[in-house]
């Protein structure tokens, strides 16, 4: 099974609403922010086809040379998202949650998610490489603390020239001030609270 770093969930609670996972729509990603006092908590959940140009495991160099680029693009997450620079944010560690990128850590290929997704098991009945054909998801958090949360009042979005399959991003923000929702692209990066 995939190795998460640190467990998902909490920083929801604090919004009161249930977290499904968003339709898996390729080109369109979900961003979720939470702000609570200092601690700023950004959810990335996409089709794995948005940040790799593919969803299986990787088997080539080239893709498992993708994968592992990925995993450290996703370690710098400054790289992806500039915060308001006044709210002093800095940020801390990034948790990756995907079976994919977790194979390269698991050492027996192909074995390890067979079946991660009960839903979608006719589709792999008899299938040798069990998860070729499945649609797989990239689950990434990213947490920064801000010493000046009060004047944090967006999020430019880097994604779109990190990935460039990606088209849209619905996000989603809630705050000591409420919640507001929005949906970027390319050209309107900007997501503001
Ligand atoms: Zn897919």
């Amino acid at each position: 099974m995939q190795k998460t770093v640190f467990l998902f969930g909490m920083a929801f609670a604090s919004i009161g609403v249930a977290h499904a996972a968003p339709p898996h729509v390729h080109g369109e990603a979900h961003l979720e922010i939470t702000l609570e006092d200092k601690r700023l908590v950004m959810t990335l959940e996409a089709p794995l086809e948005v940040a790799l140009g593919f969803e299986r495991a990787p088997d080539t160099a080239e893709e498992k040379q993708k994968a592992a680029a990925l995993t450290e693009q996703l370690r710098h997450p400054e790289q992806l998202f500039t915060l308001d620079p006044a709210a002093q944010c800095v940020f801390a560690a990034t948790g990756i949650e995907s079976p994919v990128l977790a194979e390269k850590h698991a050492g027996h290929a192909h074995e390890e998610h067979a079946h991660e997704d009960p839903h979608e098991d006719h589709e792999h009945a008899g299938r040798a490489h069990q998860a070729e054909e499945a649609h797989h998801d990239l689950r990434a958090q990213f947490q920064a603390t801000c010493q000046k949360p009060e004047v944090l009042h967006g999020v430019d979005i880097l994604l779109f020239k990190t990935f460039p399959r990606l088209s849209r991003l619905r996000a989603a923000f809630a705050g000591p001030k409420g919640q507001r929702a929005g949906e970027l692209d390319a050209r309107h990066p900007r997501f503001s609270w």
